[in-house]
């Protein structure tokens, strides 16, 4: 069914798809995105989950049918509110970025225009972004917003929450992800997450693998029990539909990450380390070599920590990223038997 908006106290208990009417389009019809809706038959808030803000971040997408599949609407106590391709130009043309049309043309990347606000040059991007906002992200209580860092190749997920916020907090360790990436919202300006922690909707990314154009099938399971048991923990379904077998039983808090590159240099990298490993600063991470296989250079961590992602094209340009690692700050423990209680300790990190 088409719809220009979407009147969620008026549908009844169920599931419901639409094809959502967000801006003219250069035909002087509509562009639409995807919208999927669980109508729970108790009353409570409404869940949003939100997936390819970035077009080429696929893996949200079989988590949300996999989620809707799995949620009857007698367990639930609310409405979930789904869109499993926000970027509808990035997501048809295999692209992470949106493709503006018309004569404003140029790619966009919409998680640095979810301020809801036009401002400055106004191109087709801002106008979308905002349309986004105000029908779909100003309806939503809560939101996970799912994406996959979709450039590296390899990396663990994680969820980026402000730790300041308590409510995104508790969304995030509920999730419990192997990490949580600790960050303050307040400071950040455009993306998802944190203009709808500033809209007063508790917000957080769930970055799921690392393949652009690919389904990450372990970490879209991991992820869906995850998102399952942070649904219960919240209060939000009647039952635990998660298998806590299948998530972490604990939850490493890191902070930002080191990015290791090529710098100013170009060739073939031949990684010495992979995902997961722990490095310390200066250890030996890999080499870079010419087409002829003769080395260039040595490559060295600059930072000690985890590995938490790792490139898997070898061909890289002067500043070609090679693997980002993390030292995790601190550990949150969960209870592998429940789905509610978890506790945060301060570790002593690694390395
Ligand atoms: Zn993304």
């Amino acid at each position: 069914m088409i719809v220009d908006s979407l009147d969620l106290k008026a549908l009844p208990p169920g599931r419901h798809h639409f094809w959502l009417n967000l801006l003219p389009n250069v035909m002087g019809g509509r562009t639409q995105v995807p919208v999927m809706v669980l109508k729970g038959k108790e009353r409570g808030p409404v869940i949003g989950l939100t997936s390819a803000v970035h077009g080429n971040e696929l893996n949200g997408i079989p988590v949300i049918g996999e989620i809707f599949d799995k949620i009857q609407p007698e367990n639930l106590k609310g409405t979930i509110l789904a869109v499993p391709v926000m970027n509808i130009r990035g997501f048809m043309q295999n692209h992470r970025m949106f493709e503006n049309q018309g004569t404003t043309q140029g790619k966009a990347d919409l998680n640095r225009l979810m301020s809801g606000s036009l401002k400055g040059e106004v191109e087709e991007a801002e106008f979308y972004a905002k349309a986004l906002t105000d029908k779909i992200v100003k309806q939503c209580d809560y939101i996970f917003d799912l994406h996959g860092l979709g450039f590296m190749g390899k990396m663990k997920s994680y969820i980026i929450a402000d730790g300041k916020h308590p409510i995104a907090w508790k969304m995030a360790q509920a999730c419990r992800p192997e990490y949580i990436c600790e960050t303050s919202d307040m400071q950040r300006i455009g993306n998802l997450r944190s203009e709808g922690v500033k809209m007063g909707i508790p917000t957080v990314t769930f970055e799921i693998g690392g393949s652009p154009h690919a389904f990450e099938y372990k970490e879209i399971e991991k992820a869906k029990h995850g998102l399952l048991n942070a649904f219960f923990t919240m209060g939000w379904t009647k039952t635990n539909l998660a298998d806590l077998k299948l998530i972490s039983s604990k939850t490493k808090v890191i902070g930002s990450y080191a990015g290791n590159h090529t710098h100013n240099d170009g060739g073939l990298v031949e990684l010495k380390t992979k995902l997961g490993d722990v490095v310390a600063k200066g250890q030996l991470i890999g080499h870079l070599r010419d087409v002829f296989w003769q080395p260039i250079k040595t490559l060295y961590a600059k930072e000690p920590g985890e590995v938490i992602a790792v490139a898997s094209n070898p061909v890289k340009a002067p500043g070609g990223g090679v693997i980002y690692v993390s030292e995790p700050k601190r550990e949150i423990a969960h209870d592998i038997n429940h789905g509610a209680n978890s506790s945060e300790r301060v570790s002593g990190g690694v390395g």
